[in-house]
């Protein structure tokens, strides 16, 4: 067998995205030759040893670093910091610490502070995932031909970001480079914005009267079920990705409520041509999104 990309891999955080990566790990070997995970939860813990998708489970931040040449953190955006402080210190000479979080600006200015001469950081996104999480969700082809944005910082050496990048291709991902703040901008209109819609729809439901609730709930069509797949997705995880890219999201969303009330005036003053290019134009983007696949 050749030489694995690494010897030694440690996941911190085996939830949905972490677990993945694990059972791809165990899959091909040429990856990495030992993984170990590690988590917060014992329960979590004990989930992956029964699952047994990785060499070894540890209930101990440091240990479950020290050998690794590779360190994942694959924890929600508003742990990053805490973890990085926790577990620098003991990342061996060498090492490479990536994040998969899907807020980069935040998440890199957390990690920073607790960056040690030993390790070298590169700041990493696959964009895949679904509404579930925790070890059991995991599959070891979540990352099959989705991309992988990567958005290295000074703290990222040049073979680091080869490394990096070989390290995701081989997960199955294909790679982009950007710059941070092009990133949370981008994944404010892609990602977080139609999470935070598919939430927002759910509780409008809620807060309607009973009666209608009811019937509603009881009649859900396909286009209600299909538009709020993604509202069972994680309240951590979503409460610390909306905190941690308010900026960029708060903008799109202004940007959202300009086009809906432009939209609302157009069925007020029942303008036809104005709905009917409206929706002809969606239809041409979400055809171009289907295509691209
Ligand atoms: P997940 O399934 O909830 O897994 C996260 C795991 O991290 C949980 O087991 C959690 O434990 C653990 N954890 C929390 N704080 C920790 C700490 N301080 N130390 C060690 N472990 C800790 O989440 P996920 O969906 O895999 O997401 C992981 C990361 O990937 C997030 O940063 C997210 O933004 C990013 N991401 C997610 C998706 C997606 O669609 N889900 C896509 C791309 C990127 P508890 O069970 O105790 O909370």
């Amino acid at each position: 067998m050749s030489t694995p990309l690494f010897n030694h891999i440690t996941i911190i955080g085996p939830g949905l995205i972490g677990s993945s990566i694990l059972r791809r790990i165990q899959k091909d070997r040429s990856i990495a030759k030992t993984s170990t995970a590690y988590d917060i939860d014992p329960k979590v813990c004990d989930r992956v040893r029964v699952l047994k998708i990785a060499d070894q489970v540890v209930n101990d931040p440091e240990e479950a670093v020290q050998t690794a040449d590779c360190v994942v953190l694959s924890v929600p955006v508003g742990a990053m910091g805490s973890v990085t402080k926790e577990i620098t210190p003991y990342m061996k000479k060498g090492s490479i610490l990536i994040d998969t979080g899907s807020t980069k600006a935040s998440v890199i200015n957390a990690i920073k502070p607790y960056l040690t001469e030993n390790m070298t950081y590169v700041p990493s996104h696959p964009m895949a995932g679904t509404e579930f999480s925790g070890p059991d969700a995991g599959y070891d082809t979540l990352f099959e031909n989705h991309w992988c944005l990567l958005t290295p910082t000074e703290d990222s050496t040049p073979e680091s970001i080869e490394k990096i990048t070989k390290f995701w291709q081989m997960m199955g991902a294909n790679i982009r480079c950007l710059e941070v703040k092009h990133h949370d901008k981008v994944c404010a209109i892609i990602s977080h914005l139609p999470h935070l819609l598919a939430f927002t729809i759910c509780n409008t439901v809620n807060h309607l009267s009973e009666e209608t609730r009811t019937e509603v709930l009881d009649y859900a069509a396909p286009s209600f079920r299909d538009f709020t797949r993604i509202a069972s997705s994680d309240p951590t995880m979503w409460r610390d990705v909306f905190i941690n890219n308010r900026k960029a999201l708060l903008e799109m969303l202004a940007r959202f409520t300009e086009d809906t009330q432009a939209m609302a005036k157009a069925i007020r003053w029942q303008d036809g041509e104005y709905i009917t290019d409206t929706i002809v134009q969606a239809r041409k983007i979400r055809k171009s999104i289907v295509d691209d696949k």
